[in-house]
């Protein structure tokens, strides 16, 4: 186990999941978080706190012209926070965004001598992000590899998995508490439990509970 690996991160549930997952599949982790003027500068706080608690080593990088590319309700306060309805994307949605990031967090591994992004898509509690597919990322890691004339390797750890196996993966990894209490989903900014009603809290919330219930049942 001496490879080493970059996560993008963002200090939310899924990404440091996929953190700890990093950590304990790799001799050295990095990690990298992108900041777009997110509505909350809690998001970033949050990733670089829990970088330090953990000793990763930690870059933001500033991506603030993905919001002139593309206004949309992560960043922008007068664009109300929807859930998907029948065949529309969620306003959440950013076109492009996963291309922008992994290319640019490539280009990062790439002058580190890092071979493996770990990144926390998801394809399962999918909202009809077209770059959370993992179609996408095995496309893209083609393209990474013959734009830089480099061997990548995309590691989706959450790929396949819901909600409540994501806490349970956190659990198997021993940091089920932690990462329920010290990071941030929440579109309304607030750490651990959230504000309970926006559609991350909800789906963060009922994930954990599908958990704990099935865990409740197998003891
Ligand atoms: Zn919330």
């Amino acid at each position: 186990m001496n490879q080493s690996a970059l996560v993008v991160f963002s200090g939310g549930q899924d990404s440091t999941t996929c953190l700890f997952w990093a950590m304990k599949n790799f001799a050295r982790v990095e990690a990298i978080t992108f900041n777009y003027n997110q509505r909350h500068k809690a998001e970033i706080d949050c990733a670089i706190k829990i970088a330090q608690e953990f000793d990763v080593p930690h870059s933001v990088i500033d991506m603030s012209l993905l919001n002139q590319l593309a206004p949309n309700a992560l960043t922008r306060h007068d664009l109300e926070i929807k859930a998907s309805g029948s065949g529309e994307l969620p306003t959440t949605f950013v076109d492009g965004r996963n291309l922008l990031f992994l290319s640019f967090a490539a280009v990062v591994a790439k002058q580190k001598g890092i071979h493996h992004i770990v990144t926390g898509v998801c394809e399962t509690d999918f909202s009809g992000y077209p770059d959370c597919r993992d179609i996408f990322i095995k496309s893209l890691n083609v393209t990474l590899d013959l734009a830089m004339d480099y061997t990548f390797i995309l590691d989706t750890p959450l790929m396949w998995i819901d909600k409540a196996e994501t806490w349970e993966l956190a659990e198997q990894l021993g940091r089920l508490e932690y990462v329920q209490h010290n990071t941030l989903t929440c579109y309304n900014g607030i750490i651990g439990v959230g504000c309970g009603n926006c559609p991350a809290c909800k789906l963060r919330s009922a994930g954990l509970k599908k958990y704990l219930e099935k865990k409740e049942a197998v003891q």
